[in-house]
């Protein structure tokens, strides 16, 4: 048996380790800039610098690097040594303070949205302290965020960290109205779910598709899929298994909370959820998690798919952003309390989260945006493009008699009033039932559902903190000024909830008539990426984020640009692998079966000449025949539309609809005619592993 508690975090320079290692003086003159925000002393640098590569070089670390994350939604990292020359030919391990708190690396690759010319490509890292560094590969890994030479951030950590900084501020002048004076800091918190699939190794080498797109570009239908539920939580096959004993292990070392683990509703499907943590830390334990998946995979022959939809008519994977806030006192404020002052403050952050969702429901849909996660929302499988808020019917009758001043419990006949002593105790075991909802009240958390398997989870993180900040300083400021707080106060909540009511949605989030009702409340739907990354730029939107520092218009302009050349560049990709698997591995395929089949035909009548036809034999060659012909012609209708992407005068906006009307019809189109032939092609000279083998792989 594994010591698993002093496993855990023993590749993490944490706080225990800096207790340990620091001058008591260096330890809290940096517990101070990790809590409080102050500048680091560069000396006090220097001497967290030193224990850090003592601590690394003992590790058996020969190496440090700044560990990043831009905006391509993957880490990055550039490796540097610990060795410095000495007289004699020798070398002695150093690492400084300054290296500790800032690099600098010609980053010109990354993309910037036009933040920087190649000629000022210079990119800055500086130290986040707020999270552990921690060793990986005998790498010692510091956390750091990364930005440009004019200081705009060029990354996803940064504008994190503002907006955690932006609400807690909010959150804080809300408790002190009412009368909370222990609270120092308020802190988001996260604990992303993740899902993803595990395949065979030897499968996924043979699929061009999987090892360029992450996803599979073509496939019929197998005769089995997941109509009869029996992989959801079903007993975890021994290979898997052992994959996610190997992963727990890897990922505590990094002193990332595992927890639990199961499997998922689509054959070859699982889940990973962590327990919660600060959210600037959970994003990147989020960001580790995934790159640990892939390779704790690869050490089992296995492959890690974390795209959102690698196999079409099974459920793809998403990740579950649950979201609250806690007091640097340990209360959890989305939790309901006892007394009717408890919840009275209760109710005026839950207002705060239905305003902030109701008025930036766009920037949400924004924030979680990508190509691939347009294959599954609305796809019955994840929640439709329309963000609402599911509260249960019980926390719903409870705003609905606020809003009307009307008795709660038709029994006791008490008048629903905020501030007074008429609250009635709130349910808190509102467990939710509802899967469809984007966007959910789960008893004292919310969990944002769109969230795609592969993407980041700062961004969505991001737009929520920044829209409830907004609003919490709204109502504190309305209620700092009011003569009567109690009074203000059911005013305040009485006006959110009839002014935001219509984004609370508790029905079936898959039913197409919840989408005409939408339409009729006049919230947004956006069906895919294309449509609705114009909403980064809307001056709303710009203005929120501007007033609170969180992205300048700059920056909200670049990311706009990044996220729509993404986009096509992901459909670009996609396209020319499948124009090539089709020329190169599909059609010569149906050719090679069509010559068999024809050579059949005229060795069966050679061999009886008697014969008057070879039924079977001549119906297939004549459908093979015919959908070999259609696919040609689809093929060349692909590479038309690719022709015509690649012609000059294109604006990154209207490419990004050019290819989602231009040519994303062109590769359905192109899967029909192809996946119509994986089912008459004999299996021996079809060239790709089927969805059946795939998804059944793993034992
Ligand atoms: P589910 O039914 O969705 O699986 P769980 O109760 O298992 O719900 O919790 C899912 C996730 O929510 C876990 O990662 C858990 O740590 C996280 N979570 C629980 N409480 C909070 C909180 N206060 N803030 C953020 N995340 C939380
Ligand atoms: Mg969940």
């Amino acid at each position: 048996m594994k010591d698993i508690p002093a496993l855990f975090g023993s590749m993490v320079f944490n706080d225990q380790v800096m207790q340990e290692r620091l001058p008591a003086d260096t330890y809290q003159a940096l517990m101070r800039t990790v809590e409080n925000g102050r500048r680091l002393d560069p000396s006090v640098a220097a001497v967290v610098a030193g224990a850090m590569k003592d601590w690394a070089i003992e590790k058996g670390a020969t190496h440090f690097t700044h560990w990043f994350q831009p905006m391509t939604g993957i880490t990055a990292e550039k490796h540097d040594s610990f060795i410095s020359p000495v007289p004699g030919g020798k070398v002695i391990m150093e690492f400084s303070g300054k290296e500790l708190i800032k690099g600098e690396s010609d980053a010109s690759s990354f993309p910037s949205g036009g933040l920087r010319a190649t000629f000022e490509a210079r990119g800055y890292t500086a130290w986040d302290a707020t999270s552990y560094a921690f060793i990986k590969d005998g790498t010692l890994c510091i956390p750091t965020a990364f930005c440009s030479y004019g200081g705009e951030a060029l990354d996803k950590k940064t504008p994190l960290l503002r907006s955690m900084e932006v609400l807690g501020r909010q959150a804080l002048r809300v408790l002190r109205l009412f009368g909370n004076e222990d609270v120092s800091l308020v802190r988001t918190t996260v604990g992303p779910e993740q899902e993803y699939f595990l395949i065979d190794k030897s499968m996924y080498d043979r699929r061009k598709d999987l090892i360029n797109t992450g996803r599979t570009l073509f496939g019929a239908r197998p005769s089995k899929g997941q109509e009869l539920h029996d992989h959801y939580y079903g007993a975890i096959k021994s290979r898997v298994a052992a994959y996610m004993r190997d992963l727990d292990e890897e990922l505590w070392k990094l002193g990332v909370l595992c927890k639990t683990e199961h499997n998922e509703g689509a054959p070859s499907q699982h889940e990973m959820a962590p327990i919660f943590t600060t959210a600037n830390i959970a994003a990147d334990h989020n960001q580790l998690t995934m790159e640990m998946m892939k390779k704790v995979a690869a050490r089992h022959d296995l492959v890690c798919l974390l795209h959102e939809k690698p196999f079409a008519g099974v459920s793809g994977s998403g990740k579950h952003n649950n979201w609250s806030l806690t007091t640097d006192t340990g209360v959890n404020l989305l939790e309901p309390g006892d007394t009717p002052h408890e919840n009275a403050q209760f109710l005026l952050f839950l207002c705060a989260v239905i305003k902030a969702v109701d008025e930036y429901q766009d920037m949400l849909r924004v924030s979680i945006a990508s190509a691939g996660n347009d294959h599954r929302l609305g796809a019955a499988e994840a929640p439709p493009a329309v963000v609402s808020i599911f509260l249960g019917d019980e926390l719903t009758a409870i705003l609905e008699s606020l809003e009307n001043e009307t008795a709660y419990d038709a029994k006791e006949k008490v008048q629903m009033r905020v501030g007074v002593h008429t609250l009635p105790r709130f349910p808190k075991d509102t467990t939710d039932r509802n899967r469809t909802s984007p966007f959910a009240f789960t008893g004292n958390k919310f969990e944002f559902r769109m969230l795609g398997s592969s993407q980041p989870v700062s961004e969505p993180n991001v737009v929520l903190n920044t829209a409830v900040a907004a609003a919490l300083d709204e109502f504190a400021t309305e209620l700092e000024a009011a003569q009567d707080f109690n009074g203000a106060l059911g005013a305040l909540i009485r006006r959110v909830i009839r002014t935001h009511k219509r984004i609370i949605f508790n029905g079936n989030g898959y039913d197409e008539a919840w989408l005409a009702e939408a339409a009729a409340r006049g919230l947004c739907n956006y069906p895919t990426t294309a449509d609705c990354l114009p909403c980064y730029v809307l001056p709303k939107n710009i203005a929120l984020f501007e007033k609170y520092g969180v992205y300048s218009e700059t920056e909200m302009r670049s990311r706009y640009d990044i996220y729509l050349q993404n986009y096509a560049k992901v459909l670009h990709i996609e396209a020319h692998t499948m124009v090539s698997m089709t020329q190169k591995d599909i059609i010569p395929a149906a050719l090679r079966y069509g010559r068999e089949l024809a050579q059949t035909i005229v060795a069966k009548r050679t061999a009886l000449p008697g014969l008057a036809c070879a039924d079977t034999e001549e119906t297939l060659l004549k459908k093979v025949n015919a959908l070999t012909d259609r696919l040609a012609g689809c093929l060349d209708t692909l590479r038309e539309s690719l022709h015509r992407a690649d012609e000059p005068g294109w604006t990154s906006q209207s490419l990004a609809e050019y290819y989602r009307d231009g040519v994303v019809p062109a590769m359905e189109a192109l899967r029909t005619a192809a996946d119509g032939l994986e089912v008459l092609v004999a299996k021996d000279l079809w060239p790709l592993p089927s969805y059946g083998d795939m998804l059944f792989s793993v034992r």
